[in-house]
């Protein structure tokens, strides 16, 4: 270890800092507003580099901006850093009071260098304000639904950080002089190092987030209506064909069912277009509660969509295409609405997947002939 110069490696952190604050920077440009924190991240960074940089010049520079400047920019870092995970997680903060917690610990560093000169006092406030800062933050991580690489190594830079908290304080009381950050002691040096390590783990790891949720975000906008939240016409097709062939090798059936509501033009002439849409989005969800989880739903246009139910025959679809109709016509909700329903199935000796669509859309347009608000089989 004694070959770490304790101020090579500060200053090596905050210049690391300062480049993984430019990555996130112009991340930052290039993602979608829907993506939050990035920013927030990239400010942080920043002001650990100053910190960094300064804290290097130690002794070449006036006191204040060594010492004093270095702890509001270090301390006014990290809260910018949770800040940026709480606005990327999308939940509440009481940003203002924590603001001012971490404005009180530059202030209690203050007095320890100007007012009472302390070394311990100042490396007491350092530590236990980082202790609570990584805590809170780890801990908000941790909440954080969605398993990924990235999650795991914020988090794991962030638990990284406060185990050397900890450690420092624990190293305390063997003498607090030895702990000062340019000393060339072996829990020093330990220090500077695994914390230069944690802020590049930090910044990979956050990238990593960010990338995961723009990912997720084209998945959703690729795949799903935004009205309706039922699958997209490409994406339905894409799984109704996964399904063909599927039902190709077994022989076993699958249902397909096209359904289109009756008279919806009237609703949106009558009750203007976003009841309408409410409508539409009524009758989705009145639709999935009859599903099971491998059932398929896809909107095709305005107001028609095709189901899909793999290992199903025609009497069980026409059970469940009797229902989703019985059930929509039972609510007394205004605008009253009814659906008009064609099934078919196909045990993977049709030719293709658009010759089934098209049957259960022929029987879905007799239905509509012989009176609407109907099951018709093809
Ligand atoms: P039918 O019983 O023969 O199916 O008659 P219909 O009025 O339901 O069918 P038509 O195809 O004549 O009209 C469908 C209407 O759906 C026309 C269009 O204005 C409306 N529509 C299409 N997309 C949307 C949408 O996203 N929201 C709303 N509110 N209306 C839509
Ligand atoms: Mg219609
Ligand atoms: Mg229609």
């Amino acid at each position: 270890m004694n070959q770490f110069d304790p101020r090579t490696v500060v200053m090596l952190c905050g210049v690391m800092s300062g480049l993984m604050s430019l990555v996130l920077f112009s991340l930052q440009r290039s993602y979608p507003q829907s993506i939050r924190g990035l920013g927030d991240w990239s400010g942080g960074l920043f002001l650990i580099f100053w910190a960094g940089v300064l804290a290097a010049l130690r002794d070449f520079l006036p006191e204040f901006m060594t010492v004093t400047v270095v702890t509001f920019c270090y301390f006014l870092g990290l809260y910018w850093l949770l800040y940026g995970t709480e606005r990327f997680l999308g939940r509440p903060h009481a940003t203002l009071q924590w603001l001012w917690g971490v404005l009180a610990l530059g202030g209690a560093h203050m007095w320890f260098t100007y007012g009472h000169p302390s070394l311990l006092g100042k490396l007491v406030v350092v530590n236990l304000g980082g202790i609570l800062i990584f805590g809170v933050h780890a801990y908000l991580i941790s909440r954080f639904q969605r398993k990924s690489l990235g999650k795991w190594l914020t988090f794991a830079a962030l638990i990284t950080s406060l185990s050397l908290q900890v450690l420092r304080l624990l190293a305390l009381p063997i003498d607090p002089s030895e702990l000062d950050f340019l000393n060339h002691t072996f829990i020093n040096q330990f220090y500077m190092v695994g914390f230069a390590f944690s802020v590049l783990l930090f910044s990979i790891g956050t990238v990593l987030m960010a990338s995961e949720q723009l990912r997720d975000q084209l998945e959703l906008l690729a795949t799903r209506d935004s009205l309706t939240n039922a699958f997209t016409r490409r994406h339905w097709n894409s799984l109704c064909e996964a399904e063909f062939l599927r039902s190709k090798r077994s022989g076993r059936s699958f249902a397909v069912l096209a359904l289109d509501l009756d008279h919806f033009k009237a609703i949106n002439d009558n009750h203007g277009h976003q009841m309408g849409d409410t409508v539409l989005k009524n009758f989705v969800t009145q639709v999935n509660a009859h599903l099971r989880h491998s059932d398929q739903l896809g909107r095709f246009g305005g107001e028609e969509f095709f189901l899909m139910l793999p290992d199903t025959t025609l009497d069980q679809a026409v059970l469940v295409a009797e229902r989703i109709r019985a059930d929509l016509g039972r609510t007394n909700e205004v605008p009253f609405c009814t659906v008009s329903i064609g099934v078919t199935t196909s045990d993977g000796r049709d030719q293709s997947m658009a010759a089934i669509l098209a049957r259960a859309d022929v029987a879905m347009y007799r239905a509509k002939s012989n009176g609407r608000n109907r099951v018709e089989v093809a």
